[in-house]
């Protein structure tokens, strides 16, 4: 006998396919899929409400610029976040920029150059959401979110919403808190950004030098952009790429010719599996020409046995 369906609303749909909704274009359906659009989460937090309180495992995705999901898909809810308002307000030399967790990264840091706020200029580059970034400490070009955040409200299970101060959260490189738990019974609301005033077209120029840099050194297409944390005075792509490893291929999965940390889907019938399958393959043989084991700097989500 199946277990009855939660009480969710029709803005709650079964079987939809999750590989649109993230960056390397894979993985297969979810059990129940929904797309959270409310800045003031008024609706998501009484779906994710129903959701724990029937036991069902909880999924979140912003961009999906960071998570590899299975061709067999992810069980129970996932959350697509599309929640994209932005506000600010000022106080002497300081701007604080709050903004909705499914707000876009990039588009955040645009709203900050036009109106003179320094400091987010890094992540011009960086694809997904504000949740993602929080959640990961993503950075870039020698920034990242342990620099400007100040803090983020976050929803948990039993808890309620909770305010953590950047302290809260311990970041490290491409680690959080958040990032470490085992439990996925939390849902990031939004963020706040402590800033300082600066010229909208000195703040430009940053931005520029970090596009122009990005689209020389970074290939376009699906991928995830870096698959492995650098390891400690190392770089991935140097290793992989030392491996003889550019341009490696497992079906329609591709070791990029342009970076060897990125792996492109290149093809209609590139899966999950493939992915995967070529992560391990280059993770062994890094390891076992240099004794280095690249630590994942993606995630895996749903269902891969
Ligand atoms: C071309 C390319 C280039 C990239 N370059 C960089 C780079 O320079 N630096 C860098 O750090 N990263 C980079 N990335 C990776 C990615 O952009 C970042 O990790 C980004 O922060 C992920 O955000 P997202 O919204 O897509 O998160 P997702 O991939 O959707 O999710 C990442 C994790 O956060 C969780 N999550 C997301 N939102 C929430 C929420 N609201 N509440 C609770 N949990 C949530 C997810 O469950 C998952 O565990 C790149 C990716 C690509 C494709």
């Amino acid at each position: 006998m199946t277990a009855p369906d939660p009480p969710f609303p029709e803005q709650v749909l079964r079987h939809q396919p999750l590989a649109r909704f993230t960056a390397a274009r894979l993985g297969g359906p979810a059990d129940y899929l929904y797309i959270a659009k409310d800045p003031g989460f008024h609706e998501t937090l009484a779906v994710l409400r129903i959701a724990w309180s029937y036991g069902l495992p909880v999924t979140v995705i912003g961009g999906g610029a960071n998570v590899l999901v299975a061709d067999k898909g992810i069980r129970g809810l996932t959350v697509i976040n599309r929640a994209t308002q932005i506000s600010h307000e000022t106080c002497g030399e300081d701007a604080l920029v709050s903004a909705s967790s499914g707000a876009n990264l990039i588009r955040l840091v645009r709203y900050c150059q036009e109106r003179g706020f320094t400091g987010m200029e890094w992540a011009i580059a960086v694809p997904g959401t504000v949740g993602g970034a929080v959640v990961n400490n993503a950075g870039a070009h020698g920034g990242d979110m342990a620099n400007t955040l100040r803090k983020a409200l976050v929803f948990e299970s039993g808890q309620g919403e909770t305010w953590y101060d950047l302290g809260d959260l311990n970041y490290a490189y491409r680690y959080s808190e958040l990032k470490a738990r085992a439990d996925t019974r939390f849902f990031v609301m939004k963020a706040v950004f402590q800033l300082k005033r600066a010229q909208p077209p000195a703040i430009l120029r940053r931005m520029n030098q970090f596009s122009d840099y990005r689209r020389r050194t970074q290939p376009p297409g699906a991928s995830l952009g870096s698959i492995f944390k650098n390891p400690p005075g190392d770089y991935a792509g140097r290793l992989i790429e030392a491996a003889k490893l550019k341009g490696f291929r497992i079906g329609d999965v591709q070791v990029s010719p342009v970076h060897a940390n990125f792996f492109v889907n290149i093809g209609e019938n590139a899966t999950a599996d493939d992915y995967y399958r070529l992560i391990e393959a280059v993770r062994g043989r890094v390891e076992d020409i240099f004794g280095t084991q690249l630590e994942l700097e993606i995630q895996t989500l749903g269902e891969w046995a």
